[in-house]
């Protein structure tokens, strides 16, 4: 490691020391059906939001926490697999995970390792050094991840735990904790769409964007791709790369959208304090933006739009498909496209139940549908399907009473937004978004021990000082 890194981490264990008040331990592990502790928290999910939210709660000593991760060692988030950008989309000043501790930066990682004129004349921070800024990260505040262990299932366990059910590796366990956080990322609360015509397409001639595609195999091909987000311009840009004959990319809109939506909200009075308006206000900002769904950057378009080969349809919905031969013919209103290949990128769908780790509870999980009716011009199902979230990112019931429960089950991912605004999987919000939730989690386990802490109060008798009557007494005691 360079001697600039060296210092930087001497700064950061500085930086805390001089940042921990309060430091008193406050928590008493509960013991859990199989005689050990259970945890205070298990956090699922090691990319940034698991990451950060674990080192907000080891800074409020809640100490006693595991995360865990489907994923190898450095593999965690989209980063390294279907993240097909060059560069983040954020601008390099967005603080995230650091929580405010300048030391704790990408900034100061960037700096301590490339210098101080490198990070001057960076433009955009590359998705590499990000993965690898989050892995310092990790060492730095001193972390640890027990990574190839995948969540399978939450289950209510005996004394108010939970149970949950990892497997790791070849071996099945069940951890209890008292709260479960999860960070699990874009696919938390569904799964990516492929739009209705497409679906009977077979795997050879279909992808999502989320898949692993042989790009190399593209090579003189036609391509397709759905969408025109900027994870379709990326899909677009690498099949470009990669020596695709032609790439189309179809757009549904009548004009492709512009305006990041997310740029807008950017500000310290939205980010914190869109949770705490009505619903009629959440809903109306967040349909509004989320039916914008985000522009993508100019690096991202130009990274297309310097091949001649690069065709942008607009206002061309997917009305069939058929194949034929090795191809596949696409029917939009404006004509048929033919393509040898068609990756979608039409973005994530909620749907609880499609996710086995919440099978046994999807039922009552309640939705935006469930407990706010839009007026007319407002109305979305899509975006009724988003959980309709507790004030600490807790679950909430369809029928209360059935699974209480699952008010110990915290989602911070992004299928939190219509509750929260920008929150999980959002670099922009972290900063105001992992403390809310870090407060929600003590909060919880701060009420639920009061009456331990109440016994505690009481039982309190170490005297401050020594008064002189003390002192006269243990001398006439000799
Ligand atoms: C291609 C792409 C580019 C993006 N670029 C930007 C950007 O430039 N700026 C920005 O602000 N945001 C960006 N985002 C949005 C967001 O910042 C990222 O999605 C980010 O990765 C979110 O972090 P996360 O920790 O919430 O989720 P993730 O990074 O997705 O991490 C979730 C983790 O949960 C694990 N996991 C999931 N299910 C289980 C389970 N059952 N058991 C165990 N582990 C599980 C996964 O393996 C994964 O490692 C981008 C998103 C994508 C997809």
């Amino acid at each position: 490691m360079s001697s600039a890194l060296t210092a930087l981490e001497a700064q950061v264990r500085d930086d805390l020391a001089k940042t921990s008040h309060p430091n008193a331990p406050w928590l008493e592990p509960k013991p859990g059906p199989d005689g050990k502790p259970a945890l205070d928290v298990l956090i699922v999910g090691a990319g940034q939001s698991g990451l950060a939210t674990a080192f907000g709660l080891m800074r409020s000593q809640v100490t006693n926490i595991l995360i865990v991760d489907k994923a190898e060692e450095g593999k965690e988030g989209p980063w390294l697999s279907y993240a097909r950008m060059h560069t983040l989309r954020s601008p390099k000043d967005f603080t995230g995970p650091d929580l405010d501790i300048p030391s704790l930066t990408y900034q100061s990682w960037h700096e301590a390792r490339f210098g101080k004129e490198d990070w001057d004349h960076l433009d955009l921070i590359p998705r590499e050094l990000w993965a690898d800024y989050l892995l310092w990260f990790k060492h730095a505040v001193g972390l640890t991840v027990r990574n190839g262990c995948e969540l399978l299932e939450i289950v209510p366990a005996s004394d108010g735990l939970l149970a949950a059910t990892v497997e790791c590796g070849d071996a099945t366990e069940t951890l209890y904790a008292r709260k479960i956080v999860l960070a699990t990322g874009q696919e938390a609360m569904g799964n990516w769409t492929v739009p209705e015509p497409l679906r009977h397409l077979p795997a050879r001639l279909l992808a999502l964007a989320s898949d692993r595609i042989d790009f190399g195999a593209l090579a003189g091909k036609t391509v397709a791709v759905i969408g025109a987000g900027a994870t379709a311009f990326d899909n677009a840009a690498t099949a470009l790369e990669a020596g695709a004959a032609e790439v189309h990319l179809l757009c549904r809109r009548a004009e492709i959208q512009l305006i990041q939506p997310y740029r807008w909200l950017t500000f310290r009075g939205f980010l914190r304090h869109f949770c705490d308006l009505d619903d009629a206000w959440r809903w109306r900002f967040m349909r509004a933006i989320l039916e914008l769904r985000e522009g993508f950057p100019q690096a991202t378009y130009d990274r297309c739009a310097q091949f001649a080969n690069f065709h942008l349809h607009e206002g061309t919905p997917i009305e069939a498909a058929r194949e034929v031969g090795d191809a596949v013919e696409l029917r939009t209103p404006r004509g048929i496209v033919s393509a040898n290949f068609v990756i979608c990128g039409t973005g994530t769908d909620i749907d609880v139940a499609e996710r086995r780790e919440l099978g046994k509870f999807a039922d009552n999980i309640a939705t935006w549908a469930d407990r706010y009716d839009p007026p007319e011009s407002e109305r979305s199902p899509r975006l009724g399907r988003y959980p309709y979230l507790a004030d600490d990112y807790a679950f909430t019931e369809r029928v209360p009473g059935k699974t209480p429960w699952i008010s110990n089950i915290h989602l911070f991912a992004f299928a939190s937004t219509m509750s929260f605004g920008p929150s999980g999987s959002s670099i922009n919000a972290m900063t105001t978004a992992i403390p809310k939730l870090v407060y929600g989690l003590t909060r919880g386990l701060f009420r639920a021990d009061l009456e331990r802490h109440w016994n505690s109060f009481n039982a309190y008798d170490v005297p401050q000082a020594v008064i002189a009557r003390q002192k006269q007494a243990a001398e006439e005691r000799g």
